[in-house]
């Protein structure tokens, strides 16, 4: 183990122990998705006290729709660890399981849940209700009213704060018009007329869920033309070639995909084409595979909903084309939006003192915020390290960056 790991396998208090638990840390994870997992795991294996909090894989779980599957490829769905251990090549050998290509999302919420096993066995799977600044680093106040101090605070809650709803249909309750996250069963619109707004893979697949469950579905998008992703796989069996145009983290097409894997050099560009860069690298597109699963689904494109009103039991959508439409249901797949003032735990205090740009968190090495021991991770580094962080592929970049970090200053104490 490296000598400047040894002082923080001590708990800073000493080691006094309170209902099982130390009233005080060195790190805390908050958050047991695959961010929360894999920095959890990385700190470890250096060595690095940690606690982590939350329930294991409960986005993937509760938020995403039964019968999706992943966008990302499988070299690109790996949560990493630093031993390269707990891939799911591993996890299909140790289980037996054969996972199909593309990855079924009950798979892979699956091999969260394993990767947590091995792990993360100790995961605490309470909610963490308040962040606060405290002399010792943080104070953090748990559900049941537990608390305790940690010297540092990784963030690791994903996007479900940042959910993004059109102002068109501001006050429609949530029978008529929801947003996808909303939903893990789609199967409950049988029979009934849905209009899915979006364009991006959610609506696209959604939709195609939608009508194989026995819904009647119309896409609205304001888009022109439909994009899509994975349409060229030819490129991805050149070789040498391939592998300069394409990163095996599968984030963005041939070429950018290279820039994006290389979140250090990515920021260095101007601010311009970075959010440029980004936008290429995850405007919304459909992935191929879906094409034949849309065939008897109505996509009606450059359009877009200007007003929305309840009538009965029914919902009345009118669009810029002057037309309407009356339907059971509006299904929202227009995304996400980082707003870390959103984080209802984080308290005032720290919110004030965060520099954020457009919402997201200004990260320095190490992930770390303008808040001294405040790191973020997954979709809020984004704006700091590129599009890479809003996805699973992200995970190696995260871990090796926070033990860089964490090991590397706490060695210079
Ligand atoms: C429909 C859809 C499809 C997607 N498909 C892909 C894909 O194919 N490939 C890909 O790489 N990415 C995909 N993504 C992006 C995906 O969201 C991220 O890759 C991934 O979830 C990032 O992991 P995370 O750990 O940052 O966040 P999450 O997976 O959201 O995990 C956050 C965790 O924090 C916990 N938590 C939240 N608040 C608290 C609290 N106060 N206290 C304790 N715990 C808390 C939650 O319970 C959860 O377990 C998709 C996203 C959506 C919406």
């Amino acid at each position: 183990m490296p000598s400047c790991f040894r002082e923080l396998i001590a708990p800073p208090n000493g080691g006094k122990v309170v209902n099982g638990k130390s009233p005080a840390c060195h790190v805390t994870v908050v958050g047991a998705g695959p961010y929360g997992l894999s920095s959890a795991a990385y700190l470890r294996a250096a060595g690095i006290e940690t606690r982590v909090f939350g329930e294991p894989m409960a986005f993937w779980q509760n938020q995403m729709p039964t019968g999706m599957c992943l966008r990302s490829n499988w070299g690109a769905s790996h949560i990493a660890d630093p031993k390269r251990e707990l891939t799911l090549d591993a996890y299909c050998h140790q289980n037996g399981n054969h996972v199909s290509k593309p990855i079924p999302l009950d798979r892979f919420v699956d091999y969260g849940r394993w990767y947590q096993n091995q792990a993360v066995q100790d995961l605490e799977r309470s909610n963490v209700l308040t962040i606060d600044l405290d002399p010792r680093g943080f104070k953090l106040v748990l559900a049941d009213g537990a608390s305790f101090t940690s010297k540092r605070v990784i963030v690791a809650t994903g996007i479900s704060s940042f959910v993004r709803r059109p102002s068109q249909f501001d006050g429609i309750p949530s029978e008529l018009a929801s947003h996808s996250s909303e939903h893990n069963d789609l199967g409950k619109f049988k029979s009934k007329r849905v209009i899915v707004i979006g364009a991006g893979q959610s609506a696209l697949e959604s939709a195609a869920l939608l009508k194989e469950a026995g819904g009647e579905v119309e896409v609205i998008a304001r888009d022109h033309a439909l994009k899509w992703v994975g349409l060229h796989m030819r490129l991805h069996h050149l070789g040498i070639i391939s592998r300069m145009l394409y990163s095996k983290r599968d984030v963005g097409p041939a070429g950018i995909s290279r820039l994006v894997a290389l979140p250090h050099l990515f920021r260095k560009f101007p601010r311009r084409l970075q959010d440029r860069t980004a936008y290429r690298a995850i405007r919304p597109a459909g992935s191929g595979w879906l094409q034949p699963r849309l065939k008897e689904v109505t996509i009606t494109l450059g359009r877009m909903v200007v007003s929305a009103t309840t009538v009965g039991s029914y919902l009345l959508l009118k669009l810029n084309d002057g037309t309407e439409r009356l339907v059971d249901h509006a299904l929202l797949a227009t995304g996400f939006r980082v707003d870390v003032s959103k984080y209802q735990f984080l308290s005032q205090a720290l919110v004030k003192q965060l520099k954020v740009a457009n919402g997201y968190p200004v990260l320095n090495r190490g992930l770390e915020s303008s808040i001294p021991g405040l790191h973020f991770i997954g979709k809020p580094a984004a704006w700091s390290f590129g599009p890479l962080l809003g996805f699973v592929s992200g995970t190696e970049f995260a871990g090796n960056e926070l033990v860089h970090s964490i090991g590397r200053r706490s060695g210079n104490h």
